[in-house]
């Protein structure tokens, strides 16, 4: 008989806890429900994840569990195995993880099917109904009649046919005429999906790929749809999921952290009558418990979401899509538990042997070598769906050229040739705000962040001096805090490269868009609005606008600073800023006209960029991996970060060496590099160091990490710092 539930809780612990069964309940505990257990002083919510017939602890000592919350589990046995190997890949303690795959309202307890309150006639409430009491109150009578006839209402519909009726119930209820329950929400059954548009006749290269990726429904398989922009590969997705739909399963596609759902949604609903759920950063709590309750219903028969809706609940799926696959938004990389949806997402279709397809214009190096190793399928869009032609790329000189606010003299000859010609540009700079420096002329100040080793960003329309990387927000000074001199901003933010061009072309309306013009996702509908309607002819932006929005009519972009990203400390740089200048050039030429690319540089002869515009983005890409694999970088090695910070920077530094002193015998091929101080070391007021791990195979580091997180994570040491372990780091300082 078992007789301990082995329930994970929302703790740091790396283990589960022992509970006995409920004293007395109706519901039979089952694995994947939520218990309430309590917990030294506390009642937490936790998931049972197993039984076991006995318990290192003596049975006296193990208290019961208080209250079983679910008849159905919330957490289905596939969705529990993808957790189980999240927490052991990421070493990462398994009720943590879990938590982090429920919204908030179900980690606090609430109910995970949808309740109503419904309302009835008992016995003696019938006999007076047909007696046509209470004689003298009207609503009452009317109240107790309309149950009579109706045999019971919710909540809702009394509401809806009486106004306030509350009082009338209360009354009736006192009589013992009426009474009220929980039910849960009887939906109608969701209807069997159907496609309400037919999309066009597929390209024989969409064919090809649909017929791939179908001819495997029942099976996994992992495909790299690789293609660019506007190549048609939403067009693919559509019509696998059309497939899947009809085998009576359900998809879910995840998209990057940038206000794309709507967009992506907008089309589904186009193409399908179904039910869909969205999940993302901009919903309410409500919203998202409503939207969680979809998927976990199975009613929404499509699920699209951000990074988490990796563990959105999916009964029956058929397909796992992740567009735009190299995104850095499907990294978690902040809190305890640091994951990539993109390789769970694949996990997880392994798991539920379905297909996953990874699309992207410009795929991740990791991916790409797993082409190679044959481990995906590489699908390839080569060419423009609609009718377009790819844009072509071209760089310009810095050094040779004349600049107004950032911009070269042939950048702005070409963006007059360009509006004259009734197009639209866009102007892409990695940098919001609205210059990166204030500074004193006279003695050399440069206004600095005290919590961080950065300066702070001027926003000139804000008046504000800000940072961008703790958010300190300071008044603008109009003189030198050290010497009174009139100060200056220097460098060019977005802000102010809007200014620019509407001195320079003051009769096209300019739009911009950035983290500070669009501060939740939604917002950014209205820039995009104005972009597609043709009302604003440029637009300027950060890296929202490298993402997914189609504007046909753009036909130049331009890129005004290439050169952050040929000479990081990060490995991963060139790769981001390949993807960024092909992802920002595919924004060109989207409809009938071909579009022209002009990246800004001061180094034209680079060989990340001579590369990139020679031979696109394959072409860099087999270059880059060569030295990725002479270097020992991943994919050709595997890397772990262990991270900390602290009030000062030797206790940062020491936490982690004594860290790394437990390492004496590590596992063959696993090396241990640092401590080292993060290269921006102050930040937040806090002081940031890391170690990497790093192994050419992934079976030692995981053994190596088994056996020495826990040896860490008892260092006195420990907790003196906030630390955090990453697998797979993707950005390192
Ligand atoms: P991607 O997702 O690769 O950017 P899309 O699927 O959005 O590409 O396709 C780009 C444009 O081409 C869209 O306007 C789409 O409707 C259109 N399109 C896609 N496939 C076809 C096709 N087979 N025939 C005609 N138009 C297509
Ligand atoms: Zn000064
Ligand atoms: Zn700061």
């Amino acid at each position: 008989m078992s007789h301990i539930l082995k329930v994970a809780l929302d703790t740091p612990l790396r283990r589960l806890f022992d509970y006995l069964p409920p004293l007395q309940s109706t519901v039979e505990p089952a694995v994947g429900a939520r218990v309430r257990v309590p917990f030294g002083r506390q009642r937490l919510v936790g998931v049972i994840t197993g039984t076991a017939a006995d318990s290192d602890l003596p049975l006296t000592r193990l208290k019961p569990v208080l209250q079983v919350l679910d008849t159905t589990p919330v957490v289905d046995p596939a969705l529990q195995g993808l957790l189980a190997w999240a927490s052991e890949y990421y070493h990462h303690p398994l009720g943590e993880v879990l938590a982090s795959a429920l919204p908030r309202a179900l980690r606090l307890g609430v109910a995970a099917a949808e309740r109503e309150e419904r309302w009835l006639l008992t016995e003696a409430g019938s006999l007076a109904a047909a007696a046509g009491e209470p004689r003298r109150a009207t609503k009452q009578r009317a109240l107790l009649a309309y149950l009579h006839a109706q045999g019971e209402a919710s909540a809702t519909a009394l509401a809806e046919r009486f106004g306030a009726w509350r009082e009338a119930a209360r009354a009736l209820m006192s009589r013992g005429w009426i009474a009220s329950a929980e039910v849960e929400l009887q939906r109608p059954a969701a209807p069997a999906a159907a496609v309400r548009t037919p999309g066009p006749a597929l390209l024989p290269e969409q064919a090809e790929a649909v017929a791939a990726i179908t001819a495997s429904l029942d099976r996994f398989g992992a495909f790299v749809l690789h293609g660019i922009t506007g190549s048609g590969k939403t067009e693919v997705y559509l019509r696998v999921i059309e497939q899947v739909l009809r085998a009576g399963r359900r998809a879910l596609v995840l998209v990057p952290e940038i206000g794309l759902t709507p967009q992506l949604l907008a089309r589904f609903r186009e193409r399908f009558e179904a039910p869909m759920a969205a999940l993302h950063s901009g919903l309410t709590e409500q919203e998202r418990l409503a939207a969680w309750r979809d998927a976990f219903s199975g009613r929404a028969r499509i699920v699209v979401g951000t990074r988490s809706a990796v563990f959105a609940p999916l009964p029956e799926p058929g397909v796992i899509v992740v567009d735009e696959e190299h995104d850095s938004s499907f990294k978690q990389h902040e809190g305890g538990f640091r994951y990539s949806a993109r390789d769970l997402a694949v996990m997880r279709a392994r798991l539920a042997a379905v297909p996953v397809v990874l699309g992207s214009a410009t795929p991740a190096l990791e991916t790409l070598h797993n082409v190679s190793t044959g481990r995906y399928a590489r699908l390839e869009l080569s060419r423009r769906a609609a009718q377009a032609q790819p844009p072509t790329l071209k760089l310009i000189d810095l050094r040779n050229h004349a600049t107004r606010g950032g911009l070269a003299t042939p950048a702005v000859l070409a963006i007059e040739r360009h509006l004259a010609e009734e197009g639209q540009v866009l102007v892409f700079l990695n940098r919001r705000g609205y210059a990166p420096t204030l500074l004193c002329t006279a003695c050399g100040w440069i206004a600095p962040c005290r919590e961080c080793d950065a300066r702070l960003t001027v926003h000139l329309g804000a008046g504000r001096l800000r940072c961008h990387h703790c958010g300190a927000d300071l008044p603008l000074p109009e003189r030198c805090p050290q010497c009174g001199f009139a100060v200056k901003a220097v460098g060019q933010g977005t802000e102010r490269v809007e200014e620019t061009l509407g001195a320079l072309f003051p009769a096209a309306a300019i739009a911009r868009l950035d983290r500070d013009v669009v501060r939740r996702p939604q917002e950014a509908e209205g820039v995009m609005r104005r972009m597609s309607s043709g009302e604003a002819r440029i637009l300027v932006g950060t890296q929202m606008v490298t993402k997914g929005h189609d504007f046909p009519n753009v036909t130049l972009v331009i890129v005004l600073n290439a050169d952050q990203g040929l000479f990081s400390t990060d490995f991963r740089a060139p790769e981001r800023l390949a993807q960024t200048i092909v992802q920002v050039a595919g924004r060109a030429g989207r409809g009938s006209r071909a579009g022209e690319v002009l990246i800004q540089t001061e180094f034209p002869d680079h060989p990340l960029l001579t590369q990139l515009l020679a031979d696109g983005y394959d072409g860099f890409a087999r270059i880059a991996l060569e030295e990725r694999a002479e270097a020992a970088w991943p994919p050709f090695s595997r890397l772990a970060a262990l991270r900390d910070s602290a009030r000062s920077g030797e206790a940062a530094l020491a936490f982690l060496a004594e860290a790394r002193g437990l390492a004496r015998h590590t596992p063959f091929g696993v090396r241990l590099l640092g401590p080292v101080p993060a290269a921006m070391h102050k930040r937040a007021g806090r002081y940031h160091a890391q170690l990497l791990i790093e192994s050419r195979e992934r079976r030692p580091l995981h053994a190596f990490l088994d056996d020495w997180l826990p040896q860490v994570e008892q260092l006195k040491s420990a907790r003196a710092v906030r630390w955090s372990l990453d697998v797979d780091p993707i950005e390192l300082f």
